[in-house]
């Protein structure tokens, strides 16, 4: 049982590849008293937000934020866009295109779902040119959309999007094109203008470093066009309306202001560090997790280096180990909380994330905390990661984090 009163010294080490921990600064943010919704100062907030976000999306164009988690997100980009038996070109690279196939197909849609047997898909990115030869044999232009995921968070693969734009130009398939970056936004490098993304899907909980709530999809003027002709049913997810009231920074219900206040702070905080700076720590993190690996001697779930996530890092047991028994050694003695393996993976791998606000410091104890907890657990490891990382890290040039 959840015993309230007990507090565990030190903080409690969230390493799941989201939700993410909430800096103190987006907490107290959040903490501000609750507004009116339809009063002066909502209006300002919400017209700085919904500007705001756009920055992080890499788009000019509409982004609509929903109090609902990512999942809401997708069924959004899905009911507002297509129509009942419409025909959805999707890819499966892990546990969430799994589910994002399941809810196209739970809401009258006829998705194919491209991919490898087995978990070879789940080791890898999609594959852009299975995608090109799919859409050159639909002659006809039954399939009505593209929809792939940026980064697999089961796996800790990132997909390349431009490359996925190329194969749908090169088929000359008028398909839109729908990407989930709902663990990716503000993390890895996303361009939703100059990558042709027609609508991009996106949650709070993982690189915006926001608790779980709102969610997003960023447009393009074709999606805009395409929910004009949509037939699915939609209502409280229905873009017309809230568009119309977004233009002057309200909602068409009561939307989350405490997250909104959050959400406007992290805005601040990334746009400071500034986008590149944040993609280059994730880079960094990611690279030093993969070192750690390495020199245990354990295999990462990520086989193609071209595609290694820089938010998270799956960790593969050997023969015979349960990796959920891993993390729950690890978790008991240490109070660090670790992404299981999902779907195909239960049990056979777990998850290091490394996004949003973490640090060379933070990502250390997390390794420290592997290193110590597969020791504890039995797991014969070839050598120390905690050294490697710290070899790599210590290597690095950053920008100075404490000014003095
Ligand atoms: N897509 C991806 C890539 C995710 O990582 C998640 C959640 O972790 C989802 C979709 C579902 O989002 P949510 O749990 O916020 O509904």
């Amino acid at each position: 049982m959840l015993k309230l009163d007990f507090h565990p010294a030190g903080r409690h080490y969230l390493q799941i590849p989201g939700p993410s921990p909430v800096p103190d600064r987006i907490l107290r943010a959040i903490s501000y008293p609750t507004i009116d919704h339809r009063g002066p100062e909502f209006g300002a907030l919400g017209l700085k937000v919904l500007e705001g976000i756009k920055t992080i999306f890499k788009t000019r164009h509409p982004v609509i934020i929903y109090p609902a988690s990512g999942t809401g997100a997708w069924e959004a980009a899905l009911t507002n866009t297509l129509s009942p038996g419409d025909k959805v070109l999707m890819y499966e690279t892990g546990h969430f295109a799994t589910l994002w196939d399941k809810m196209a197909r739970n809401l009258g849609l006829q998705p194919e779902f491209l991919g490898l047997p087995g978990i070879e898909g789940w080791r890898r990115g999609v594959n852009a040119q299975m995608i090109q030869a799919r859409l050159e044999a639909d002659s006809g232009h039954e399939i009505k959309a593209v929809c792939v995921v940026h980064n697999e968070t089961s796996t800790g693969v990132t997909s390349n999007i431009a490359a996925v734009r190329q194969a749908i130009d090169a088929a000359r398939h008028p398909a839109l094109l729908m990407v989930d970056t709902i663990s990716s936004l503000a993390s890895a490098d996303y361009r939703h203008d100059e990558w042709g993304v027609d609508v991009t899907i996106s949650g709070s909980q993982k690189g915006l470093m926001l608790p779980p709530g709102i969610s997003f999809n960023a447009l393009s003027p074709k999606a805009i066009e395409a929910s004009r002709q949509s037939k699915l049913p939609k209502a409280f997810f229905g873009w017309a309306e809230i568009l119309e009231m977004n233009k002057t920074g309200y909602w068409p219900y009561t939307p989350n202001t405490n997250l909104l206040y959050g959400l406007s702070e992290a805005i601040d905080m990334i746009l400071a560090e500034g986008l590149d700076n944040v993609f280059a720590r994730h880079q960094r993190l990611g690279e030093a997790a993969r070192r750690a690996v390495r020199a245990w001697g354990l295999e990462i779930q990520c086989v193609d280096p071209e595609v290694y996530s820089p938010v998270l890092t799956g960790v593969m047991m050997p023969p015979g180990v349960d990796a959920d028994m891993v993390r729950r050694v690890t978790y008991e003695r240490f109070d660090i909380s670790l992404g299981a393996g999902l779907g195909k993976l239960r049990g056979l791998m777990f998850r290091i994330g490394h996004l949003g606000d973490c640090n060379d410091l933070t990502l250390m104890a997390a390794l420290s905390g592997c290193e110590m907890g597969l020791k504890i657990a039995g797991v014969k490891l070839e050598g120390s990661g905690v050294a490697a990382a710290l070899d790599y890290l210590a290597g690095q040039t950053v920008p100075a984090l404490a000014k003095g």
